[in-house]
């Protein structure tokens, strides 16, 4: 559980005159009076359980080990190999920040605390911001306070008492004045400080061993920019040492393979401020990593029946007033601009172009499904302060497909979907997760069209055999979809393709097919990405292979490379004869060491590199250099003939072991 708003939320009144009956895990029941301490309770089960106890759940919710409970249920003891327990101790690792902070400032104010995912912040209104040095001097103070062994101790107190403890922090005082007359107020105190909180925390300071301080960001009070702007800290904690130190390398791993960094590296785009912030150029060299992509995507989706359309960047104003997105979507879309008294705006969807297609002609049930595809661009404003290399920017192009079906249709199309996604996915070498968002509280259309539609999800779900999880009231207003999520190399999560139900669009624009019994019929229409962003997946796949892409992705796949003048011709010939083979090859044949020119190969990522010289020359072999391999490795000696076998093969079954891993051991980069 991430405890995002943890400082205080309605904890509702409950007299300790009643018995409460919690269920252990083994089943067996125990009645306790209500305001009974979860800390007795465990004891009573056993003191080495008492130790081991990081807070407890009960029915669900996680509290600590001294919060009284008041109510019954599932009650369950959870220790540091429990994953709910992460977010109590890094919640608690922001106190003892708080803490270390205001030993050392003691006129910092404070504001909120929560863990969040791999870490927590703490806020602080401070007159200078926070130096790397005063974060080193906090988080050995931290420690301190961890040997210190400090108890979490909760008070409920009344408001006067509350806002008599918090008179000097004002932020306190005004998350004070919000709570209702009917809730609990509590404070924690560890040591010499004290905290308006309402839990859950570790049973004492010493708990909290494994921590760092990463770095301070200005934030605003309550995230909003006309209020004072404070300090945050962020930091991370963990149960054991190990977990810390993994958690710390996955970070310096991320950093290696930033995509802004390697992109720049290895010349694949660039952001030109003349041309606008968050709008990518694509170089030669990330348009030939694109242009992989979508052949192979384009192959892909024509031999699973879809259709190629292609629809203009901007469009009549009017046509988003149809599909609503001028209401719902206005603060994304570009602004319009007028031509001969009309308006027209850069199109933030590629929907309703297609929609149209549909509409051009009268549709038979005959006809469907229809399946239309574009790689769209399409244009949507984002803040400039959200912008983030290709992974968040203002325009992108869509992987986009819209299927019109009849309501009977829409099983064996979300299979298919389901087919398409896999074969896709598989190719990058993504493991992924799926996610089902159901019904929200203000959808349109009637429970039952939906509880249908997320029926069938689930249905086709399972007969595949594809594990799934549920967010619950999670889906669009209009429609029931799936996420896919990527996981990468280093087991981050990616937005991957969706798949979206829609019952609004069809409605808006009047959608028809005429049926088998000759009357017209309301389609239904299926929104689905593959990659989503064609910038926020290629961004992502520099991050997944750290810039060594597999061949048949790699921008320039064989580099050869003459040892010296007198065999230059021999080399050339190499390099012919690769680039007859359908390879990207480039000839080295430039006046500096072989060494030289072996380096700047490497620092390319190019996979393969042919060095000849003229024992090689005379035979009509190549030495062959494998990027992954490393500085150390011994060339491999192999005839011309089979080094252009050997590549093709492997460009052509897109394999991703051979140059597709990039290992930092061997490799050393
Ligand atoms: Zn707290
Ligand atoms: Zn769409």
């Amino acid at each position: 559980m991430i405890d995002r708003s943890p400082v205080i939320a309605p904890q509702p009144q409950v007299g300790s005159d009643h018995e409460l009956t919690l269920t252990l895990p083994d089943g067996s029941e125990r009645q306790v009076p209500a305001g009974t301490l979860p800390r007795d309770v465990v004891a009573s089960i056993g003191a080495g359980l008492l130790r081991a106890a990081v807070a407890v759940q009960v029915d669900g919710e996680v509290q600590d080990l001294v919060t009284p409970l008041r109510r019954g249920g599932e009650f369950r003891v959870l220790t540091e190999k429990d994953a709910a327990s992460l977010a109590v101790l890094r919640h608690s690792a922001a106190h003892m920040l708080a803490t270390a902070v205001r030993r050392l400032r003691p006129r910092a104010k404070i504001g909120f605390g929560p863990a969040i995912e791999d870490g927590f912040y703490y806020d602080f209104e401070v007159e200078q911001p926070f130096t790397p040095e005063d974060l080193s001097a906090f988080e050995d103070e931290m420690r301190k306070v961890a040997q210190e062994k400090y108890s979490f101790v909760r008070e409920e107190v009344n408001r006067a008492d509350a806002e008599r403890r918090f008179a000097d922090d004002p932020l306190k005082l005004e998350r004070l004045a919000e709570l209702g007359d009917d809730e609990v107020i509590s404070v924690y105190t560890d040591g010499p400080f004290v905290d308006l909180c309402r839990g859950p925390h570790v049973p004492d300071t010493s708990r909290v061993k494994h921590i760092k301080l990463m770095h301070t960001a200005a934030a605003y009070w309550r995230g909003d920019e006309h209020r004072q702007q404070l300090e945050r800290i962020y930091g991370t904690a963990w149960f054991s040492k190990d977990e810390l130190d993994a958690y710390l390398h996955r970070l310096e791993e991320a950093k290696r393979r930033d995509h802004r960094t390697l992109g720049k590296e290895l010349d694949l785009f660039s952001v030109d401020q003349r041309v606008g912030p968050g709008l990518i150029l694509w170089h030669p060299r990330g348009a030939i990593v694109r242009n992989e992509i979508e052949t192979f995507e384009r192959e892909l989706i024509l031999r699973h029946g879809y259709d190629l359309v292609y629809t203009p960047h901007i469009t009549s104003e009017k046509l988003f007033e149809i599909s609503g997105h001028l209401v719902n979507f206005r603060e994304n879309m570009f602004g319009a601009m007028e031509v001969e008294g009309a308006a027209y705006r850069p199109k933030p969807m590629n929907c309703p172009g297609h929609i149209c297609i549909y509409q051009a002609h009268q549709r038979s049930y005959r006809d469907l499904p229809l399946r239309f595809a574009e790689f769209g661009t399409v244009y949507r404003y984002e803040r400039s302060g959200v912008l983030h290399g290709m992974l968040r920017v203002r325009g992108f192009t869509q992987d986009d497909a819209h299927v019109f079906c009849t309501p009977e249709q829409v099983d064996t199309e979300i299979e298919r979907l389901l087919d398409l996604v896999d074969e896709m996915l598989r190719a990058f070498g993504y493991p992924y997760t799926v996610e089902l968002s159901t019904r929200p509280d203000n959808a349109l259309g009637a429970p039952e069209v939906w509880t249908d539609a997320e029926q069938t999800l689930a249905r086709v779900l399972e007969r595949r055999g594809q594990a799934y999880t549920i967010d619950a009231g999670g889906g669009a207003f209009y429609g029931p979809k799936l996420d896919f999520k990527l996981i990468d190399a280093i087991g981050r999560k990616w937005q991957g393709p969706t798949v979206q139900l829609d019952f609004n669009l069809p409605e808006r624009f009047g959608l028809e097919y005429i049926g088998a019994d000759n009357t017209p019929h309301r389609p239904v229409m299926l929104h689905r990405v593959l990659v989503g962003s064609m910038e926020r997946f290629v961004g992502g796949l520099i991050e997944h292979y750290a810039g060594a892409f597999p061949l048949w992705l790699a921008p320039e796949q064989l580099r050869v490379i003459p040892i010296t003048d007198e065999v230059r011709d021999a080399a050339a010939a190499v390099a012919a004869r690769a680039k007859e083979a359908g390879l990207r090859v480039s000839l080295d044949d430039r006046a500096q060491t072989l060494n030289y020119r072996i380096a700047e190969a490497e620092r390319l990522k190019t996979p393969y590199m042919a060095i000849v010289g003229k024992r090689e020359a005379a035979a009509g072999t190549v030495a062959l250099r494998e990027h992954r391999l490393g500085r150390e490795q011994k060339p491999h000696v192999m005839p011309v003939e089979e080094l252009v076998r050997r590549l093709a093969e492997e460009v052509k079954t897109r394999a991703l072991t051979a140059s597709g891993t990039d290992q930092p051991a061997a490799g050393g980069d």
